[in-house]
């Protein structure tokens, strides 16, 4: 039964979520207030977190942070603040997904299962990938730069794999995306592949300005490696 961390402070929202997603087989641990899913997320793992971002006693963001820090436990973030920039600003922080409010449960529920499932299937093939100076060991879903672990979260992560095996192709955008991207591929739009790919340079070229790993082809997509 995947573990679900369910961060709102909308009582409403949060029971009938909680019930419909115990109906779907997920188990489900409520936080009303930032301090109460710290608490939380200091004595149990969780597969996924939901995270609000209005919340009493601060803004989502700042767990979303919080979270990404120290491990990369995947994020949605569920949130009426449907303007573009909050949606950059939250996937800039780590969140693998974002939903605006008000959702239907079904596409919040695939959603889901899509972030589990993405990372799920990323850990069963046992296959290490170099690219350029990164490693990918597939086994254990863990990347290295120059012998140093590089954090990612299952997206970029997924982008990383996407471009590593296919290194010295030119993949639109298109291509990229159906491959990281099993759902509702409408709901990604060009600025959102953007952003993750302006994230995962930060984490792994050495200039991100001057990408060598991950090369814009303009009007085009992306070209891996050489
Ligand atoms: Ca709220």
């Amino acid at each position: 039964m995947p573990t679900i961390l369910f961060i709102e402070d909308d009582a409403t929202i949060a029971m009938g979520v909680e019930y419909s997603l115990k109906q779907d087989g997920f188990q489900v641990s409520l936080a009303y207030r930032l301090e109460e899913a710290r608490d939380l997320l200091k004595h149990s793992s969780f597969d996924l977190v939901l995270l609000d971002l209005g919340l009493p006693d601060g803004i989502g963001y700042d767990l979303c942070k919080e979270i990404r820090a120290i491990r990369d436990t995947p994020i949605i973030i569920l949130s009426a603040r449907d303007e573009e920039a909050s949606i950059v600003l939250g996937l800039d922080l780590g969140a693998d997904d974002y939903l605006t409010k008000p959702f239907r449960l079904r596409e919040l529920i695939s959603r889901m299962n899509a972030v589990l499932r993405r990372r799920g299937s990323v850990e069963t093939s046992d296959r290490i990938l170099t690219f350029g100076d990164v490693t990918v060991v597939t086994q254990q879903a863990k990347v290295y730069k120059n012998g140093h672990e590089v954090l990612l979260t299952a997206l970029e992560y997924r982008l990383l794999l996407a471009l590593a095996a296919n290194q010295g192709r030119l993949l639109t955008r298109a291509q990229i995306l159906s491959q990281i991207w099993d759902v509702d591929e409408d709901f990604v739009n060009d600025n959102t592949l953007t952003v993750y790919v302006k994230r995962l340079r930060e984490k792994i070229e050495d200039d991100p300005q001057n990408p060598l790993l991950i090369r814009t082809v303009r009007g085009m997509g992306y070209k891996a490696g050489d």
